[in-house]
C-alpha cells in the first residue's frame, strides 16, 4: 500500500462517485482513502441474536425480528408520501415504515412470507416501528457478518441514503483494493512482546469480525497501535528538548537553601515534600533543562517545595520569578514568600496588572541589573519588556489556567531557557497527564501535612436552609469564618450576577451588624476594592465572605472553616474540589456544604455523591474525567491530542501503560529509530511527520 494510494480522492472508489462522495466529505470530513480507513465502528450489533415483538422494551436498541408482512399502505401526507406495512411475529405487531423509495420497495413487498427485519426501535407511546429497516429473507451471516458493525453517521447522510450498509460496502471495497493487505507499522519484537496481531489482521476484523475474541484483539492492536505512536512523537519531542537545550547546570546547593532549611523552615517537611524536592534538585543540577509538573491537592504544601527551589537557583547566581493566574493569588504568594524569606537576604517584589507605573519601572530596572532576586506576579510578568539580568527559573502556579504558548514566552527570557516547574492543584488523571504533558517530568505530592483534619461534606437542599443558616451562626459563635459561594457562569452572567447579589442581600438581612460583618467578593468588582474586602476577610474582620468562584484557586484563610456553595449542580467537579480545599486549612474541623435544587440530573448527582464520598482529588479526577471526557476535562484549546481515533483515555488506562512502555524500551534500545529491525516504525514515523501517516497525530 503506498502513500499516492491512501492519497487518493474517496470519489475514485468503488461504489462511491461524486454525490456520496460530496457527502462524505462534508458529513464526516472523509475526503482519502486514508479518511476512509479511520473510520471505525463506534459499537456492534450481535446478530446472532433474534427478538420476539413481546420482549421488546421501550428502548431504541437496534433489534433483528423474523416475522412476516401482514398488510401494506400508502399514506399520503400533503406532499410526502409513507409506506408503512404491518409486520408480526406470534407475540405482536410492530409497523415498518418508509419514507423514501416508495413506489420501488412496494413493489418488492411480499405478503406472507418470512423476513428478518433489522433496524433501530422508534416508540410512540406503546406503538413500535422501525424505519427504513433492513428486510432479507434469511440470515447471510457472509453480507452482514455476526457482530455488525455500526459506524459514525448523521441525518443527512442517513436521509440521502447513505447507510451503515452502504458505508460497510464502501469500505469492503476499499479492502478489495488493497486485497486484505496494509503494510505493518509495528516492529515484530514490539508485536511479539505485547502479543499483538498484524496489522492487516486486525483491520479486516475491526470492520468485519467474525467472533468476539477476534474483535477484542483486533481493538487491542489498533488502541496499541494509536497510543503508541502519539506517545512516540511525545516521547521523541522531550528527547529532542533535552538534546537541544542545554540546561543551566544547578549544581550548587548553598547558604541560602542551607540556612533555610536548618533555621527557617516553619514546620518539618513530608516525606513527600522532600521526595519531590530531591526530584527538582537531581533535574537542575543535570545539564538538561527541567521541565517538570508538579502535581499535589489542595492544602499539599506546593508553595514551601517552590520556595526552596527558588532558593536553589538563587544559590546558584540566578533569578527566579513565580507566576499565578490571578491578582489576588499572585498577592497571596507575594505576602507569604515575602515573610518566610524575610530572614534572609533576598529582595522579592510583585508585578501585576494593576502595578502603578513608577513602581513597575522601578522593578523592570532592578530585574534588569540583577538587584530583585524573586519576581512573584501575574500574566504580567510575561510581556516582552519584562527583561530579567539572568532569569534561571520560572515556576507557574496553576498551570491549567495558563496555555502552552504562555509556557514558551518564559522559555525566552534568558539564552539558555530557564529551568521549569509548573504547579497544579487540579490532579490529572494518570491517562491524561502522560498525554497533555507526556513531555514534561512529573513529581507528585501524594501526602498531606500532618494533623489535616478530614473535612466533612454534606449535601443540602433549598428546604434545609434554615438549618444552615443555624449551623453557619454556631460557627461564627465559635470564632470561625466562613465561605458562600454562588456560580458565576459566563453565558448567564447577568443572572448569575443578580443570583449573587440577592443571595448577598439576604445573607445581609439573616445575619445582620453588629453582630455579623459581611465581605463580598466578585469579578465585577474594582482590584483595589476587591484586595480590601478580601483583606478584611483575612484578617478576620468579617465572619463571612460572599464570593463567586475568583476565590476558588489558592486563597488561604486558616481561620475560615465553613464552605457553603450554592447551586452546586452548577459547578463542575474539580472547581468543587477546589473550593473545598479554601476550608480544613487550620486546626479546626471544617465543613462544606453543597447545596443544590431537590431534582438533579445523573451526572450532577454523581458529583454531588462522589464530592460528599471521597476527599482525593485523584479519586476526583478519575470520576470526572469518566463524566466529562478528556476533551471537555482539559479544557479544548489543548484537546488536539486528545481527540483519539480508536483510543479512549477513560478506558484505555492499561494500554497506554503498555504502549508507553514500549516506546520508552523502543527508545532506550534504538533512540534514533533506525535500526534495521524497526524500519516499520521508522518509515510510518516518517509517514507521520508529512502529515501522511494512518493516524492522524499531532504535529
Ligand atoms: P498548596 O499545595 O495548596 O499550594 P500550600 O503550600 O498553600 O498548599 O500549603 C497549605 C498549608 O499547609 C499552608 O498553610 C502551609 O503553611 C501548610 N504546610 C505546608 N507543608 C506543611 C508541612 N509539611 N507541615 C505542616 N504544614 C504545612
Ligand atoms: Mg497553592
Amino acid at each position: 500500500m503506498s502513500d499516492a494510494f491512501l492519497e487518493k480522492p474517496i470519489d475514485y472508489l468503488k461504489g462511491v462517485g461524486p454525490n456520496r462522495a460530496q457527502l462524505l466529505r462534508s458529513e464526516l470530513g472523509i475526503h482519502t482513502y486514508k479518511d476512509m480507513l479511520c473510520v471505525f465502528p463506534n459499537r456492534y450489533i450481535d446478530r446472532t441474536r433474534f427478538y420476539k415483538i413481546g420482549e421488546l422494551a421501550q428502548s431504541q436498541a437496534d433489534v433483528q425480528i423474523i416475522g412476516q408482512i401482514t398488510h401494506i399502505e400508502t399514506i399520503n401526507t400533503g406532499k410526502h408520501k409513507r409506506l408503512v406495512a404491518t409486520f408480526e411475529d406470534e407475540t405482536g405487531q410492530i409497523e415498518l415504515v418508509w419514507f423514501r423509495g416508495v413506489k420501488w420497495i412496494q413493489k418488492n413487498l411480499k405478503t406472507h412470507t418470512d423476513y428478518v427485519a433489522f433496524g433501530r426501535l422508534n416508540w410512540f407511546g406503546k406503538k413500535c416501528s422501525i424505519a427504513h429497516p433492513e428486510l432479507d429473507h434469511e440470515i447471510d451471516s457472509k453480507k452482514q457478518g455476526l457482530f455488525q458493525p455500526i459506524y459514525p453517521s448523521t441525518e443527512k447522510l442517513a436521509s440521502r441514503g447513505i447507510s451503515n450498509r452502504i458505508i460497510r460496502q464502501i469500505i469492503s471495497s476499499l479492502f478489495d483494493e488493497v486485497n486484505f493487505s496494509f503494510s505493518e507499522t509495528l516492529s515484530e519484537e514490539i508485536m511479539n512482546h505485547h502479543s499483538l496481531i498484524d496489522r492487516s489482521t486486525a483491520l479486516r476484523a475491526i470492520h468485519f469480525p467474525t467472533h468476539q475474541n477476534e474483535l477484542a484483539q483486533a481493538q487491542y492492536r489498533l488502541k496499541f497501535e494509536e497510543l503508541f505512536y502519539i506517545q512516540l512523537q511525545i516521547l521523541r519531542r522531550k528527547q529532542h528538548l533535552k538534546n537541544k537545550f542545554k540546561g543551566l547546570v544547578f549544581d550548587k546547593v548553598g547558604s541560602y537553601f542551607n540556612e533555610f532549611y536548618q533555621q527557617h523552615l516553619p514546620f518539618a517537611l513530608t516525606n513527600a515534600q522532600k521526595r519531590v524536592i530531591k526530584e527538582i534538585r537531581t533535574d537542575m543540577g543535570s545539564k538538561a533543562q527541567m521541565n517538570r509538573l508538579l502535581q499535589g491537592d489542595v492544602g499539599s504544601g506546593k508553595t514551601i517545595v517552590a520556595l526552596l527551589t527558588m532558593l536553589i537557583a538563587l544559590d546558584n547566581n540566578y533569578q527566579a520569578t513565580l507566576v499565578a493566574p490571578t491578582e489576588i493569588l499572585a498577592q497571596q504568594h507575594f505576602s507569604s514568600l515575602s515573610s518566610l524569606l524575610s530572614p534572609l537576604d533576598i529582595n522579592v517584589d510583585l508585578l501585576t496588572g494593576s502595578t502603578p507605573q513608577a513602581k513597575r519601572k522601578e522593578i523592570h530596572e532592578n530585574l534588569a541589573n540583577g538587584k530583585l532576586h524573586v519576581l512573584i506576579g501575574t500574566h504580567a510578568v510575561f510581556e516582552p519588556t519584562v527583561i530579567f539580568n539572568n532569569l534561571g527559573l520560572a515556576i507557574i502556579d496553576e498551570q491549567h489556567k495558563f496555555g502552552v504558548a504562555q509556557r514558551a514566552k518564559l522559555w525566552k527570557k534568558n539564552t539558555i531557557p530557564p529551568h521549569v516547574l509548573v504547579m497544579t492543584a487540579t490532579p490529572i488523571p494518570r491517562t491524561l497527564a502522560m498525554t497533555m504533558y507526556g513531555d514534561l517530568d512529573l513529581s507528585i505530592i501524594d501526602e498531606l501535612p500532618p494533623g489535616r483534619k478530614p473535612i466533612t461534606t454534606a449535601h443540602r437542599t433549598d428546604r434545609n436552609r434554615l438549618a444552615v443558616q443555624r449551623f453557619i451562626r454556631e460557627e461564627i459563635h465559635k470564632g470561625r469564618q466562613v465561605y458562600i459561594v454562588y456560580p458565576l457562569i459566563e453565558e448567564s452572567q447577568s443572572m448569575d450576577y443578580k443570583d449573587l447579589m440577592d443571595g448577598y442581600e439576604s445573607i445581609v438581612r439573616d445575619f445582620p451588624q453588629p453582630d455579623f460583618q459581611v465581605s463580598i467578593v466578585h469579578g465585577k468588582m474594582k482590584p483595589e476594592a476587591k484586595a480590601f474586602e478580601m483583606k478584611r476577610f483575612v484578617d478576620g474582620h468579617t465572619h463571612i465572605m460572599v464570593a463567586t468562584t475568583v476565590i476558588e484557586v489558592g486563597v488561604n484563610v486558616p481561620n475560615a472553616s465553613v464552605m457553603i456553595v450554592e447551586s452546586a449542580e452548577r459547578f463542575g467537579l474539580s472547581q468543587l474540589h477546589q473550593l473545598r480545599g479554601r476550608v480544613g486549612r487550620g486546626a479546626d474541623k471544617s465543613y462544606c456544604v453543597l447545596i443544590t435544587k431537590d431534582k438533579l440530573s445523573a451526572d450532577a448527582n454523581t458529583r454531588i455523591n462522589a464530592m460528599v464520598k471521597s476527599q482525593d482529588g485523584f479519586e476526583l479526577a478519575e470520576v470526572d474525567l469518566k463524566l466529562r471526557g478528556p476533551g471537555n476535562l482539559m479544557g479544548t484549546q489543548q484537546s488536539g491530542v486528545l481527540q483519539m481515533i480508536i483510543a479512549d483515555l477513560t478506558k484505555d488506562a492499561s494500554i497506554l501503560e503498555n504502549a508507553r512502555k514500549a516506546v520508552l524500551s523502543l527508545l532506550h534500545k534504538d533512540p534514533n529509530i533506525n535500526s534495521k529491525v524497526n524500519s516499520a516504525i521508522t518509515s510510518t514515523l516518517l509517514q507521520l511527520e508529512r502529515g501522511k501517516g494512518i493516524w492522524k497525530y499531532i504535529s
